[in-house]
């Protein structure tokens, strides 16, 4: 689809034509439309750029990346699809791993995902190889498989785009979460230790650039809160809303 550069909506519709390729490549499903969906929808409401609440929240998700000794960046097929330079880059910038975790999963299809990643400079990518599988307790069946090397001994895990079923079992399993999460409703966003409420496609640029600058200070992590800063993202759509509805 020919996209002009002038159409006021030009960013988004070219967005959403990467998850349509995605789907077409065998990377994405249904599902994983309609999630795009939902998130597109929000943003929208954020005015569709990064809000000073997701600024907070991408700093303090730069450091604490930087200052884990064992992170880890989970790849769905949405994330895979919209952002694949942008995870190698991060992952070499703060040093973490990447596993391919899939909420409906298909070992064609991570493997796709794989082969697709690999394609866009990823070396290592764990998630695919059954001899280090574990599950994680209290989650059906396939939802539950992760690789032991990766997210099953991580202590903070980079889930972008993530259900809340399986982010609740994570932070069970006593895992710090990060995610990209556009709905600050969704429960993701509500039990996340810190969630960045922005397109995870312009949100991942600004990750890596801030991670690259703060790996050349000396860090120390603040006290994040991010149930205020959920509060903030709710506020600052709140008043887009109002502006919009009172200009
Ligand atoms: P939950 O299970 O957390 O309650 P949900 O069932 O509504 O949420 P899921 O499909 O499980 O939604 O999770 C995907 C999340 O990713 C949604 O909250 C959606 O708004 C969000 N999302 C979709 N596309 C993007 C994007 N490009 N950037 C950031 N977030 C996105
Ligand atoms: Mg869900």
């Amino acid at each position: 689809m020919l996209i002009p550069k002038t159409h006021p909506r030009a960013a988004s519709l070219h967005i959403r034509e990467k998850l349509v390729q995605g789907y077409r490549a065998g990377l994405v499903i249904e599902e994983g439309l309609m999630a795009h969906g939902r998130g597109e929808a929000f943003d929208y409401l954020i005015g569709e750029k990064t809000s000073k609440n997701a600024l907070r929240a991408l700093k303090e998700a730069a450091k604490l990346l930087l200052l884990t000794e064992n992170p880890v960046i989970s790849v769905n097929g949405n994330v895979a699809s919209l952002c694949p330079k942008e995870i190698v880059k991060l992952a070499k910038v703060v040093n973490a791993k990447i596993e391919v975790n899939l909420f409906y999963a298909s070992e064609k299809r991570k493997k796709t995902i794989v082969s697709f990643l690999k394609r866009n400079g990823a070396k290592q990518i764990l998630g695919v190889d059954p001899r280090f599988s574990r599950k994680i307790p209290r989650l059906d069946s396939a939802r539950r498989i992760v690789d032991k090397r990766g997210i099953f001994s991580a202590d903070v895990v980079l889930v972008p785009l993530e259900d809340g079923d399986r982010t609740i079992a994570l932070k069970k399993l006593g895992k710090k979460v990060i995610t990209f999460d556009l709905n600050p409703l969704s429960r993701t966003a509500q039990v996340a230790d810190i969630t960045i409420v922005d397109n995870v496609v312009r949100g991942m640029r600004i990750l890596i650039e801030m991670s690259m600058k703060l790996k050349k200070k000396k860090l120390v992590a603040d006290k994040f809160n991010n149930r205020k800063n959920l509060s903030q993202a709710l506020v600052e759509m709140n008043n887009n809303l109002r502006r919009i509805a009172y200009a």
